[in-house]
């Protein structure tokens, strides 16, 4: 969900555009593109995969005149990275480009009902579905550009900001959003667009940020105009920009990591978006349609992984054996790989990485191929090397990840195979009906609750100055909270540089007790669960050894706070969705400890955002 630039005005729109482009770079992308009606009338579309740096390239001898464009940088959803996939994309008389940021949910039913009119499409993209819906609409209905937009939009399910130009008519752009953002800068008969303001700042402080449901109609050498879908016009609200590019960047946090944890309500309904029907209580994988009998059929799930992803993976084992009652082992992808492991052809082997080219993962899955399991991948780049190394798979869709130390696409992985498993024991029939429609209605009830989870932030930022001088750290949890103590741990020692270890609860009378003392922080995950008195006795044996505690516990909770030194209160839910919640204060926690040390937080020392060597 990538970068969008816009101009319109007398300027020549090329440099602006990619000047803009590269002020978005910042938010990942895998492929790059503009269009622009030339100075002889001609809409012109360049696109590379890649880095922006190719699309200049590519169009180093192309006609890249004209005062109107639009822009974009890509992360693919649908479809593979590629030029062809890139936008902006044609209508089908290539009158008109489109630029979307975003998913269209109903694209394929879109696309089979225009295909069936005779309406053709060149790439795997949803955004094409829109273009191409717009312009049937003009042709079918006589309508004009803006009140096809309107018309089309109706029709669409889903998240975009969308700019559109039309060469017939080079004095305009039309612009939408639906919870994807955008922003027009106003100019002295100039107009610009953008994702964010970073590519506006240089020639206006003057913006208008479109609200969701709300198009802009931009028209050179008339007053901006926002409507309604419905056409209801809008207030303009002006508004002065005096941030600087870092903080745009940022979206307004001081560091991307936080405003990763921030995200994550939003990328959780778009991992979920499409997949769980609006009643809320059926899942639909595609991988589940194409490869049922594989899935369904697996003897053995193997996990294979490394990191944050690992601990992913663990939460994956408890979820498949308990709602599925298929064994699971997980293994860390570089020990899995030199181990000569016991692999059959109806294991299925798991393989999630976030970045998709995590080497151990990839060298893992050559091996599971080898011995002919079916491969299945659970990554957030889309057509990375493991998507395209595996037999089928599932994006989490969260977006890019730029802090180093892995929040979003850690939750987001756990919602993926949260995901798989109530689909494949609603196939299985290994749990009944009723659970399983409303296991499906929590999860999807999370983003709400992950909404009430990230108002601890102050709390804990609070909190945090009390523990920079700890050299260890431990966490404890049981259960579905245990691999959430390791990653509490990780997440810690990667950016605070604090030694952490995290353990099950019950193990830790078997040698780490032999650590604790007054120096030595605690943080237990006890929220209420089938092991929640078994928690408390643990944290009576710490207590009782003089440690210091601070407990996450669920609202309503009256006992613990008789015995801890600290309390963060989460929202209730089901136990096997409580780590997808309780992630939320120890990201914040290992933030704002690193914070407080003053540590380059999104950027730890030896660390490398995606490993791609062994
Ligand atoms: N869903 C669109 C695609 O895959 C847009 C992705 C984006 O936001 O960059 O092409």
């Amino acid at each position: 969900m990538c970068g969008i630039v816009g101009y319109i005005g007398t300027k020549r729109a090329y440099p602006i555009l990619i000047k803009g482009l590269k002020r978005l770079e910042y938010r990942g992308y895998d492929s790059a593109g503009v269009a622009m009606i030339s100075d002889s009338g001609d809409l012109n579309v360049y696109k590379a995969k890649g880095k922006v740096d190719n699309l200049t390239e590519y169009c180093s001898d192309k006609d890249v005149s004209g005062c109107v464009g639009i822009a974009h940088t890509r992360w693919a959803t649908h479809g593979e990275p590629s030029a062809r996939n890139a936008h902006p994309h044609y209508s089908q008389s290539r009158n008109l480009a489109i630029i979307h940021n975003g998913i269209i949910e109903n694209y394929a039913d879109i696309k089979t009902k225009l295909q069936a009119q005779g309406v053709e499409f060149k790439s795997d993209t949803d955004t094409e579905v829109l273009v191409r819906l717009v312009e049937y609409i003009m042709e079918k209905k006589n309508l004009s550009l803006l009140e096809a937009v309107q018309v089309a939009l109706h029709q669409v399910i889903g998240a975009y900001a969308i700019a559109i130009v039309d060469k017939r008519d080079p004095r305009q752009i039309i612009a939408a959003r639906k919870q994807s953002p955008l922003v027009v800068g106003i100019g002295e008969n100039e107009f610009f667009l953008g994702s964010d303001a970073s590519p506006i700042i240089d020639y206006t402080d003057k913006v208008v940020y479109l609200e969701d449901g709300n198009i802009a109609v931009i028209r050179l050498g008339a007053e901006l105009r926002v409507m309604s879908i419905l056409g209801e016009e809008q207030e303009l609200k002006v508004k002065t920009v005096d941030i600087n590019l870092g903080q745009i960047e940022k979206g307004g946090y001081e560091h991307f990591m936080l405003k990763e944890i921030f995200e994550q309500p939003e990328c959780l309904k778009n991992c979920m978006r499409g997949r769980i029907n609006v009643e809320g209580d059926h899942v639909t994988l595609s991988a589940m349609i194409d490869y049922r009998q594989q899935l369904l059929n697996a003897k053995r799930i193997i996990i294979v992984a490394c990191g944050t992803s690992w601990h992913a993976g663990l939460i994956g084992k408890q979820l498949f054996e308990s709602l599925c009652r298929i064994p699971v082992e997980v293994e860390y992808a570089s020990e899995f790989r030199y181990r000569d492991p016991v692999i059959y052809p109806d294991d299925v082997v798991i393989a999630i990485s976030q970045s998709g080219e995590t080497a151990d993962t990839l060298a893992a899955i050559e091996l599971a191929r080898k011995a002919g399991a079916f491969v299945f991948g659970v990554c957030n780049a889309i057509g990375a090397s493991i998507p395209r190394q595996t037999q089928t798979g599932v994006y989490i869709h969260v977006g890019p990840e730029i802090g180093v130390a892995s929040t979003k696409a850690f939750t987001g992985q756990v919602t993926v195979l949260s995901m798989l498993a109530l689909c494949l024991a609603n196939e299985r029939r290994t749990i009944p009906g009723e659970q399983y429609k409303e296991m499906v209605a929590e999860l999807t009830r999370i983003p709400e609750k992950m909404e009430e989870a990230l108002k601890t932030n102050e709390q804990i930022e609070r909190l945090a100055p009390i523990f920079t001088y700890a050299k260890n750290c431990l966490y404890l949890g049981r259960g579905y909270n245990y691999p959430l103590a390791l990653e509490g741990a990780l997440k810690l020692k990667e950016i605070s540089y604090i030694h952490a270890e995290g353990y099950p609860a019950a193990e830790m009378k078997h040698g780490p007790i032999a650590l604790i003392d007054s120096e030595m922080p605690v943080f237990v995950i006890a929220t209420r669960d089938r092991l929640y008195e078994k928690v408390i006795s643990n944290i009576q044996e710490v207590r009782a050894r003089g440690g210091r505690v601070t407990a996450l516990v669920t609202e309503g909770d009256t006992q613990i706070c008789k015995f801890a030194d600290h309390v963060i209160t989460l929202p209730d839910t089901l136990e096997c969705f409580q780590p997808l919640i309780a992630s939320i204060p120890l990201q914040l926690l290992a933030y704002h400890i690193a914070v407080c040390k003053g540590k380059d937080v999104d950027r730890p020392r030896n660390l490398a955002k995606s490993v791609t060597v062994e």
